[in-house]
């Protein structure tokens, strides 16, 4: 039998920054389907488009009350006229829409409205094919098993940059349990080591400096790196956690690029300013003395000779999220230019799960590792859990172990573990080898 889309439906909600979010609901024979869309704070300039209602009465002009109705009076109606059977997957679906919009950048209809849609139809399709999310994301992509390789999640525990109002110019200071035997004990580990930071902050900083970040993590009043680094250490070290992690760093900078420099201080009365050999320096500096196996975004997002430069010699995970946006295009581009060796994988950058999958597996093909990654505006929609288990991207990050809509992801990816293990489906957790999981999993196919 067919499985078709009987309705879709879509609502105004708020993210985890109280700031309205599109939410879709799609019902089939098999049920209904939720999704809800996150939405980033430090957005590159080369991301698909999110609607905003420029209605400044309400929600200060953030509303997306025109992206629910493109929803609701033109994707839902031009998809339920092409009667798509749900069981032959989403890409049809996916494809549609985005000729549908017409736009490179989706801001005829807005990437809200049409990953909502792309996030709900996923759901809808693995139900008419009766598997779990994340067997038929495995299914999309290609994907031939056997089992699955479970991510070492990175938590953002130390939040600066555009996320927090303390001095860091740096915006994430991410520890991944590396020597966990799974990613519920890694979980667990993670979560003492949170608890054992938050003691270190009072003992330094006293009580009023623990509140937290956009992603959970704790913004105490610190402006060097090193000074967060040295918090993470110790806290490893008091947790009983010495050499269980190691550490990934996100500068977002792209938010203090000004004038061909960075500016360190961009946040605080005086100006830091680094060129972009000092940036260079510090970066290596820092790699040299902690334990860091991951770097972001050390450049701006179109400082190519800088990420060139710094790549050339860099020994360590480079991963690009400004500066290639889940773009095909700018994958290309920064793999002709050798610029990074590893995608930051951010569904809404792009739009649709369908180019999100692409976007993926050219990434592999690259030879590239593949970083899955939440937005600091964020759901408790859990669908990324999912995603990073069907590419067997081998990491992901989701925030802190804290508040609800972080805590979400990394509660679901506890609960496939469980599953995969009680159906005893090979269930793999790469420890270390969190950048080859890719790999690992092309050389099966
Ligand atoms: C990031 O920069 O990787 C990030 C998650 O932040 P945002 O969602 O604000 O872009
Ligand atoms: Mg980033």
């Amino acid at each position: 039998m067919r499985a078709t889309i009987f309705s879709i439906k879509a609502a105004q909600r708020l993210d985890s920054r109280g700031k309205p979010t599109v939410q879709v609901e799609i019902t089939t024979s098999d049920g209904t389907f939720p999704a809800i869309v996150p939405s980033g704070a430090s957005k590159g300039d080369y991301e698909a488009i999110e609607l905003r209602d420029k209605d400044s009465k309400a929600f200060g002009g953030n509303g997306v009350l025109e992206a629910v109705r493109n929803v609701e009076e033109v994707i839902g109606p031009a998809i339920m006229s092409k009667a798509f059977d749900l069981a032959e997957g989403m890409k049809p679906i996916d494809d549609f829409m985005v000729k549908l919009d017409g736009t490179s950048d989706k801001s005829k209809l807005g990437a809200n409205s049409i990953l909502a849609v792309s996030m709900a139809c996923a759901r809808a399709c693995a139900a008419a094919q009766s598997v779990p999310l994340y067997e038929f994301i495995a299914r999309e992509i290609g994907s031939k098993g056997p089992g699955y390789t479970m991510p070492v999640p990175f938590f953002n525990v130390l939040n600066g940059g555009v996320h927090s109002g303390n001095g860091m110019a740096f915006q994430e200071f991410m520890i991944a349990p590396i020597a966990a035997q799974s990613v519920t004990e890694g979980i667990q580990w993670a979560a003492e080591v949170y608890q054992e930071l938050k003691s270190l902050i009072v003992e330094k900083f006293g009580k009023s400096a623990i509140g937290i970040g956009d992603e959970g993590g704790f913004c105490p009043p610190i402006s060097h790196p090193s000074e967060a680094l040295d918090l993470l250490v110790e806290s490893f070290r008091r947790s009983g956690h010495d050499s269980h992690f190691q550490v990934g760093i996100d500068p977002a900078s792209s938010e203090f690029f000004k004038d061909d420099k960075y500016d360190l201080g961009f946040k605080t009365q005086e100006t830091d300013m680094r060129t972009k050999s000092g940036m260079a320096e510090l970066y290596n500096d820092l790699i040299e003395r902690y334990p860091i196996v991951l770097l972001e975004d050390p450049f701006a997002q179109d400082d190519w000779d800088a990420w060139v430069s710094f790549n050339e010699t860099c020994k360590i995970e480079l991963v690009g999220d400004d500066l290639l946006a889940t773009n095909i295009i700018r994958i290309d581009k920064a793999a002709e230019k050798k610029a990074c060796n590893a995608l930051l994988l951010k569904i809404n950058q792009i739009g649709t799960i369908s180019e999100a999958l692409t976007a993926a597996k050219r990434a592999y093909e690259l030879g590239w590792s593949v970083f899955v990654s939440h937005r600091s505006g964020e759901s408790t929609d859990s669908f990324i859990a999912d995603l990073t288990v069907g590419i067997g991207s081998g990491h992901l990050k989701s925030g802190a172990p804290c508040r609800g809509e972080r805590v979400v992801k990394y509660n679901r990816l506890m609960d496939i573990e469980d599953i995969l293990k009680a159906q005893n489906i090979e269930c793999r957790y790469p420890g270390e080898q969190f950048r080859w999981a890719g790999k690992a999993r092309d050389s099966r196919n």
